[in-house]
């Protein structure tokens, strides 16, 4: 209705993968990201929105498949939100992986750099994560074929992930490939024994309904905890799921269950309650045990995080007697995992759960030298509390996407340590923090990691030394 319609480009390659794992194709030299394309596919192009200095565009027709595609593993690809280089040879999104730390870098211009390290793989491809979520839904999403073969589909009962950016609609998974089993096969046993017995699943749209949300995690070790998010609070029906559980799968160490009636399903504000078992589960690393209870936060893909935090201690190179700062520390993984060659470990994290796990983990592990902080990171740390609980001589930093607030990277260059190691889970703002660290120091040593296979993110080590 007066809109203008876009234009059809016909017959374009696509070129490249830009910035979050968009594909490129240059129309006219115009960049124009393709939602649904890969680097020499060769496509009739529907523009679908159009910007000031690029477009977006959907593949209608495919002339010629692109060398690097290769047939995805999962049933649930195109549809689920996960897994979405799933079409892309490993091998290739690994060189995009590592083409998006160099471009970032590079970007920053004056800063001289050491050649990006070539990116470390991730010995699983496949069922490398240790946590998964999914939600309950009473109208679980039909698939254009279900829609089209005409048939009713009276019991819509699902369990599985969100489609991509709508929160109403949710996919019932068959099978993921991301978590081991036995997770599909809890899951299905849920979902079955919840449609047989009649267990109502959430109403996205209305609230509503007995089971909400699950959530999955295990140890590389073999524990498994379960937490059955539950809607109404119906005590017979959810002991009855309980049990059937407890007895079917004595792999599950920890079954825990929630109650949550809010609006949303964060259940970071919510009682957890144990049902049987411990209310944690054990991760060990190396010599060191982590404690991981419902709450806590642990990096998600265990073996591929032992690689990245003893990359993080190589580079650290202490010696024995350094103070080591652990920003951004999470449950204090890497400061646990560097005290022992330290001789104090200070972390700060603002999620006060995450702080205490850090303690308790210190303890069970028998580090003394470790203490913990919460609060925010560019509030607690001013030069005065530096200067209370020492100057540090090697500083890890771990922020989330956005990186570090500019008031702490000031601090950082006021209390100047030694050797900055920084972990990024987004180059781009890494990008940004390391043009203002460079004005006193020097990179040293770049290093990509892959924790997230079939995804386009990226982490990214850097070693900083003061000039
Ligand atoms: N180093 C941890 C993971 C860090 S993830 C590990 O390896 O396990 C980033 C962490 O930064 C999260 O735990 C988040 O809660 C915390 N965080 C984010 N912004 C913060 C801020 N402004 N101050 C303190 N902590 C913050």
């Amino acid at each position: 209705m007066g809109r203008k319609k876009l234009p059809l480009i016909e017959k374009i390659e696509i070129t490249d993968i830009g910035a979050r794992g968009k594909a490129i194709a240059k129309v006219d030299n115009f960049v124009t990201f393709v939602s649904n394309g890969l680097p020499g596919d060769v496509v009739d192009l529907q523009i679908t929105r159009r910007k000031k200095s690029f477009q977006e565009g959907k593949v209608v027709r495919f002339h010629t498949y692109s060398r690097l595609r290769t047939e995805p593993f999962c049933q649930h690809f195109g549809q689920c939100g996960g897994c979405r280089w799933q079409d892309l040879k490993y091998t290739d999104q690994l060189h995009y992986k590592q083409q998006e730390v160099s471009d970032n870098l590079n970007r920053i211009g004056q800063l001289e750099l050491p050649p990006v390290n070539p990116i470390r793989a991730s010995a699983n491809e496949r069922y490398y994560r240790n946590k998964l979520e999914f939600t309950f839904s009473n109208r679980r999403w039909l698939s254009t074929d279900e829609i089209n073969s005409g048939d009713e589909f009276t019991d819509r009962n699902g369990l599985g992930f969100h489609v991509p950016g709508m929160f109403d609609k949710v996919i019932d998974l068959e099978e993921c490939h991301l978590q081991p089993e036995p997770s599909n096969i809890i899951r299905q046993e849920i979902r079955d024994y919840s449609r047989d017995h009649g267990l109502s699943f959430y109403d996205l749209r209305n609230g509503g309904g007995l089971l909400r949300t699950l959530i999955i995690r295990n140890t590389l070790k073999g524990e498994w905890m379960v937490i059955v998010v539950f809607f109404e609070d119906d005590k017979q029906q959810r002991n009855l799921l309980m049990d059937h559980l407890h007895a079917k799968f004595p792999e599950i160490t920890s079954l825990m269950y929630c109650i949550n009636q809010k609006a949303n399903d964060s259940i970071f504000d919510q009682e957890i309650l144990l049902y049987t078992g411990q209310d944690y589960i054990i991760e060990q690393m190396e010599d060191l045990q982590f404690k991981i209870g419902p709450k806590s936060f642990f990096q998600t893909n265990s073996v591929q995080a032992l690689e990245l935090y003893r990359k993080v201690r190589e580079l650290a190179g202490l010696t024995g007697g350094e103070v080591v700062y652990d920003l951004y520390s999470g449950t204090g993984t890497i400061g646990l995992f560097l005290a022992r060659q330290a001789g104090k470990v200070i972390g700060i994290e603002f999620i006060d759960e995450a702080i205490q796990d850090a303690r308790v983990n210190a303890g069970l592990n028998n580090i003394g030298n470790a203490e913990f902080f919460s609060g925010d990171i560019k509030d607690l740390l001013t030069e005065e509390f530096v200067q209370k609980q020492g100057k540090p001589d090697v500083l890890v930093t771990d922020p989330p996407r956005a990186g570090m607030h500019k008031n702490v990277v000031d601090v950082m260059l006021a209390v100047s340590p030694a050797r900055i190691v920084y972990v990024s889970c987004n180059p781009s703002t890494q990008a940004r923090d390391l043009q203002l660290l460079s004005e006193q120091y020097k990179v040293l040593e770049i290093q990509p990691f892959d924790m997230f296979p079939q995804t386009y993110h990226v982490e990214n080590i850097v070693l900083l030394e003061k000039m």
